[in-house]
């Protein structure tokens, strides 16, 4: 026992020294990296994170010291470059692994001066681009860009002229603040978003009918009679069976600088009785708790992209965007409204037609989008008729009478205001 106690404590004693052993020397290394760092004169880059999704973006990197930046953006791919001076990168590799609406971080030493490069997935608005302080001393670069279309990221092109990021932000409220409305040329633009795809089937009925491709045979007959008006673009977020992120749809309809997005969704429910269509809007409180758990199940899709990173959306979110946010609702209301008129017409439709949920599709700050579940899978009723060529036509032209209103409307607005 006393042996034992013995053996333990001179093994603890041991294992204490060369703990105490390793630490120095780790102290000796880092001392005489930073030493070199000192010596060669470096700007040292330590630290690098990168937050949002593939609509919005935050970009921190951090340094020892004060960095002079002057960025720009190239397009072919659409890159934002950041110059720095010579720096050395001191990056975590799992830091600058590419995500949301960055496609690829590449950064180094360009011989004169130092690089960091970062690709978009589409087109870009870089909102703010800041030099600041830390709090310990160190300062970084604060980056947010949101997805926008190519006539805007060519417009900040054709602006740019270097931009140093320390005394100017860029020019944020310009490009919020515009969108659709003052586009030259622009025509009343929709886009239609076939719910669900590739690995995320959707709902399934009894049958064996399953919601993705119920949503693309619906949205393909849809973009055929809102084409055929003559007066519209008409996009779709996919045109084939392949999945897509909540947030890539919001930025697919961004990059078209949508005046509508409108996804179609086709729904099951524990009711069987229960048949009929829905449109439903943007909340951040739901209108009934059916609306809740059906926001919750289409939100699920986001699961088959692997694992998500947190959304912190509500950091980058700033008060022009919720001015923005507001107007845009009203407009996603007003369409809701006419389209549960025009619908009415057509097809049946479930009590209290029209309800609203955080469906995080839905969230686009300057895009008026409206869901709607064309009746539920649910019901072998509503199943036939989502099978039946003559039903989606019907359905569909009631959609394409709502746009008409709704543009009419918004053109009426424009030219009387
Ligand atoms: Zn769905």
């Amino acid at each position: 026992m006393g042996l034992a106690g013995t053996a333990d404590k001179w093994r603890g004693a041991a294992g204490h020294l060369w703990l105490t052993a390793r630490a120095l020397f780790l102290l000796a290394v880092l001392f005489s990296l930073t030493a070199a760092a000192r010596a060669d004169g470096l700007l040292g880059a330590t630290g690098y994170k990168m937050a949002g999704d593939a609509t919005r973006m935050r970009i921190v990197m951090t340094f020892d010291r004060e960095p002079d930046v002057k960025w720009f953006l190239l397009r072919g791919p659409n890159r934002l470059v950041v110059d720095l001076p010579r720096t050395r990168f001191a990056l975590d590799a799992k830091d600058v692994k590419p995500r949301g609406l960055v496609r690829a971080v590449r950064f180094g030493d360009q011989g004169q001066g130092s690089r960091l490069i970062l690709t978009g997935k589409g087109p870009f608005a870089v909102d703010k681009l800041d030099v600041l302080k830390n709090d310990d001393g160190g300062y970084r670069i604060a980056i947010d860009m949101s997805a926008a279309s190519e006539r805007e990221f060519d417009e900040a092109l054709a602006n740019q002229s270097l931009t140093t990021g320390s005394t100017v932000s860029a020019d944020k409220g310009g490009r919020v603040g515009t969108g659709p409305i003052s586009a030259p040329g622009h025509r009343f633009t929709v886009v239609i978003d076939p719910g669900h795809g590739g690995v995320d089937g959707g709902a399934e009925s009894a049958g064996g009918t399953v919601e993705k491709n119920v949503t693309l045979a619906f949205a393909t007959e849809l973009r055929g009679k809102l084409a055929a008006v003559g007066k519209y673009d008409v996009y779709m977020t996919r045109e084939n069976d392949v999945y897509l992120t909540l947030d890539d749809r919001v930025r697919i309809a961004r990059q078209h600088e949508a005046d509508l997005l409108i996804s179609i969704h086709a729904d099951t429910i524990a009711v069987k009785g229960l048949r009929g269509a829905t449109v439903y809007t943007l909340s951040d409180k739901a209108s009934d708790p059916e609306a809740q758990a059906l926001a919750d199940r289409e939100n699920l899709s986001d699961q088959f992209a692997g694992m998500r990173i947190e959304d912190d959306n509500k950091e980058v979110t700033d008060i022009l965007i919720d001015l923005i946010r507001r107007e845009t609702h009203g407009f996603s209301m007003s369409f809701a409204h006419t389209l549960v008129g025009q619908l009415s017409t057509s097809v049946g439709l479930i009590n209290n037609p029209q309800r609203s949920a955080g469906f995080k599709v839905l969230k686009a700050p300057d895009v008026p989008s409206v869901l709607v579940e064309l009746g539920y899978l649910s019901n072998s009723k509503d199943e036939a008729q989502l099978l039946s060529a003559d039903w989606r036509g019907k359905a569909a032209q009631s959609i394409t009478n709502a746009v008409a209103l709704f543009a009419a409307a918004k053109a009426g607005a424009r030219a009387g205001g």
